[in-house]
């Protein structure tokens, strides 16, 4: 993650990308640019996800059933998601890299928090499969 911080401070800094930082005002909207950018961006997650969803369901209604249809769905979508995630990666970076945060230990410490968290009340509640009705 050091590296990959390194490369894209490199990298905003040749595309003339990095967080603007003449005075507040201009590293205000420099910043706030790049949130909006970086919302974008997870929007186009979505897309990705909807596109697959709606690949399935032309293939379920050809005839495949779920499983072999989303599979399939999920190689559809995997290379074009890959590089929306990058997206995401890219304004992460670009902002850490402002603030001079290191994320892997960030990371790393705010996974143990979510570990050890106190309020334990949260959890996942899964639908039974059929695989639990049999005996
Ligand atoms: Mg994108």
């Amino acid at each position: 993650m050091k590296e990959l911080q390194a490369y894209a401070r490199e990298f905003q800094k040749e595309m003339n990308w990095d967080i603007q930082t003449v005075n507040y005002e201009t590293t205000k909207s420099s910043l706030m640019n790049n949130y909006m950018l970086l919302t974008t961006e997870v929007a186009e997650i979505a897309e990705e996800l909807r596109k697959a969803f709606n690949f399935t369901n032309t293939q379920i209604n050809n005839g495949m059933n779920s499983e072999d249809a989303f599979r399939l769905a999920k190689e559809e979508i995997k290379q074009d998601v890959g590089k929306e995630m990058a997206d995401c990666l890219a304004y992460i970076t670009k902002m850490a890299n402002y603030f001079e945060i290191d994320l892997e230990e960030s990371f790393y410490a705010k996974m143990e928090e979510v570990k050890h968290r106190k309020n334990k009340d949260i959890k996942v509640i899964r639908p039974k499969v059929d695989s639990d009705l049999i005996e």
